[in-house]
């Protein structure tokens, strides 16, 4: 799946100005033909990334399977999820939290830097190529509160699942889950406080969506796992069959 460079934005030609709409033609088709400038090394890049800035994404070589947590040992599952299960039933990272992909990853987040949901998409994808045993019905983008929503202007998790779903020919369905609590930032929180910080947090809003269905949950970051344990066990009480979390990052344990 090539990464898409139509969001992409380039100077609007006024309505007026036969100049500015040659100008305006001019930029939408250089946009389509030359290279543009990579957005992590500012090299030639045909997509979002050039070539090199993509390997980047380098999979743990051995990662807990059901939080995908890395492991310095050969066993599936690392020992807090050996010791106390968690709601989900997977989680597939496409790499480490670790620089410079954290970088990458605020500029989506904080700076509206929304080409890079297409580079990440396209790390998700190969990613999950190299696990053709994942079956799934649709796909999920863990959901913002309408306040942080309202704040951003738009949820990371969807700008990445939107080309994810595409690429894959699974249904995207932001309407199904919502959340309806706004929630203290997990980071300013000890680890036994950010579970009950979550609890009550997501809501099912589309039962049929999800009952019987196995859920692909995409998010930019795996820091606890404590929000998309309460998004999973939210899921699997509405009857969902199976939520895999699909991740761009996973920060190493604490
Ligand atoms: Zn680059
Ligand atoms: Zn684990």
């Amino acid at each position: 799946m090539p990464p898409s460079r139509s969001q992409t934005t380039s100077a609007a030609p006024s309505r007026h100005d036969p100049h500015g709409t040659l100008r305006g033609l001019w930029a939408a088709l250089a946009n389509r033909l030359l290279p543009a400038a990579c957005a992590l090394c500012g090299g030639d890049a045909r997509g979002v990334l050039c070539t090199a800035c993509h390997r980047y994404a380098r999979p743990e070589p051995c990662a807990c399977e059901r939080c995908a947590a890395p492991l310095t040992t050969l066993s599936p599952q690392c020992g807090r999820c050996l010791a106390q299960p968690p709601a989900f039933d997977a989680s597939i990272a496409a790499t480490r939290y670790a620089p410079p992909v954290d970088l990458l990853i605020q500029a989506l987040k904080f700076r509206a830097q929304l080409p890079l949901a297409q580079a990440f998409a396209h790390w998700l994808l190969d990613t999950l190529a190299r696990r053709p045993q994942v079956r799934a019905d649709l796909l999920i983008g863990v959901p913002l509160s309408a306040e942080r929503l309202a704040e951003r202007g738009f949820n990371q998790a969807h700008e990445i699942a939107r080309p994810l779903a595409r690429a894959l020919r699974l249904p995207l369905r932001t309407d199904a889950c919502a959340r309806v609590r706004d929630t203290l930032p997990q980071s300013a929180l000890a680890l036994a406080d950010r579970r009950d910080n979550m609890r009550g947090a997501f809501a099912v809003t589309d039962r049929a969506a999800i009952a019987g269905k196995r859920v692909l949950v995409v998010d930019d970051v795996m820091t606890t796992g404590q929000t998309l344990e309460a998004l999973a066990a939210c899921l699997k009480r509405h009857g969902a069959l199976s939520v895999i979390n699909v991740i761009v990052a996973r920060t190493p344990l604490r």
